[in-house]
């Protein structure tokens, strides 16, 4: 039984400063170690393995306030940095590579978005007028609105990020048609950042050899689907192939899987995909919904907070969730 789990997510775990893309929003080493630091002080760190039990065994009680840390996307970045902090510690993780990143060398959509940005930082103009120029010429052809109507319309700054910022991830994320989108995006990627994809993906992402390095070592790899799809937006034909190429890569970094753990891209799921992952023995499914899991969570749907939701120095009073899930001691 599930029952008071705090699971964290993190993404890049990386000093910045010291790499090419300063401008890449990553929790830096420093502040890994004192997140570490406070989750040990205030909660009992699980491995997959407990996870695995507490969702099989009814009677299975999980310690209490009890988390588990998770990794999205497969970066280098947690085998040189993260596993071998984990090691030292005796702690575990899970971590969910992305199949198609690794097998085919090829870089998210989603990560080129950011390593443009990124690299652009101080000339984000730029980016914008190199947009609405490649625009220009497939107006015509995907019958697309002016470039005025999409600016007006998106470039809402927000609390985080300035307009330039908000209108290129909400043109190459969200509101183009979706072939457009990763071909404005590989060419924005081509010309700001590399036009060398496979070398930028094998330095970005950990290869077959790692994951199995760190699975031999205890920690757990999840699928996070073949191609990093919204998998809520896909037919269930389409759903059936992500989980099956899917496991198809676990069953290469572990040999055998019995029973697995899936890590929805975006956290984006719905009752088909669902269904099909239980039948194809899926345990444990991880969201991206903000809340503290508990055993009427049905397991497929366990949520988590972001690694921002909670302190970075082991000596910082417990917070609102902590206190949250302290007090749910029972
Ligand atoms: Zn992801």
């Amino acid at each position: 039984m599930i029952t008071n789990l705090t699971i964290v997510m993190y993404h890049y775990v990386r000093d910045v400063g010291r790499t090419r893309f300063p401008g890449i929003k990553a929790r830096s080493v420093p502040t890994f170690q004192g997140q570490l630091d406070y989750l040990r002080r205030h909660y009992r760190l699980i491995s997959p393995a407990e996870l695995a039990q507490a969702v099989r065994d009814p009677s299975y009680r999980l310690p209490s306030p009890a988390a588990l840390l998770t990794f999205d996307d497969g970066y280098s970045d947690h085998h040189e940095t993260v596993f071998p902090i984990l090691a030292d510690l005796g702690l575990t993780g899970i971590f969910a590579p992305v199949a198609k990143a690794i097998l085919e060398g090829s870089v998210l959509a989603v990560n080129k978005i950011h390593f443009v940005l990124s690299a652009m930082q101080d000339r984000l103009g730029e980016v914008v007028n190199e947009l609405f120029s490649l625009l220009d010429g497939y107006r015509q052809a995907y019958q697309l609105d002016s470039n005025q109507a999409y600016w007006d319309r998106l470039a809402q700054p927000n609390r985080f990020d300035p307009a330039e910022i908000i209108f290129l991830k909400r043109m190459l994320q969200r509101d183009l048609p979706e072939e457009l989108r990763s071909l404005l995006t590989d060419e924005l990627f081509r010309k700001y950042v590399t036009a060398d994809e496979r070398a930028f993906a094998a330095e970005l992402y950990m290869n077959l050899d790692q994951l199995r390095e760190m699975s031999a070592a205890g920690m757990g790899i999840a699928s996070h689907g073949y191609d990093h799809y919204w998998l809520a937006t896909l037919t269930e034909p389409q759903q059936a192939d992500q989980i099956r190429k899917g496991l198809d890569f676990l069953n290469q970094v572990t040999n055998t899987q019995p029973s697995w753990m899936f890590t929805y891209p975006y956290g984006s799921h719905n009752p088909a995909l669902l269904s099909l992952a239980r039948q194809a023995g899926c345990i444990a499914g991880f969201t991206t919904e903000v809340a503290i899991a508990h055993s009427p969570h049905d397991p497929l749907l366990l949520p988590r907070l972001d690694t921002n939701d909670l302190p970075t120095a082991g000596d910082t009073a417990p917070n609102d969730w902590t206190i949250k899930a302290t007090s749910n001691v029972p």
